[in-house]
């Protein structure tokens, strides 16, 4: 039991430390140059890429595909990217 509250409180900490442009875990980004961003997406100054919710999907889909990520994180990302910051005005 004690275990499982381990994992479920290191994923809602994952869930909620996001990179709100890409949805990358903030905690494996050590370069980190800005506070809800990480450093392949934001300089600390600006966005390094003028992208659309489109163009993000694509990317991060690419990414996982190359990683060969399990095709339910594929669709999961699909749909969290749409709840991220960045996206989320627009
Ligand atoms: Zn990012």
């Amino acid at each position: 039991m004690r275990q499982w509250l381990t994992k479920i409180r290191k994923q809602w900490h994952i869930e909620h430390n996001r990179c709100q442009s890409c949805g990358m875990p903030l905690m494996y980004d050590r370069n980190r140059l800005h506070t809800v961003y990480c450093s392949y997406c934001h300089d600390g100054k600006t966005f390094r890429q003028s992208l659309d919710l489109k163009g993000m999907r694509r990317k991060v889909r690419s990414l996982l595909l190359d990683r060969k990520a399990p095709s339910w994180i594929r669709v999961y990302m699909h749909w969290r990217l749409a709840t991220l910051a960045r996206w989320r005005q627009g």
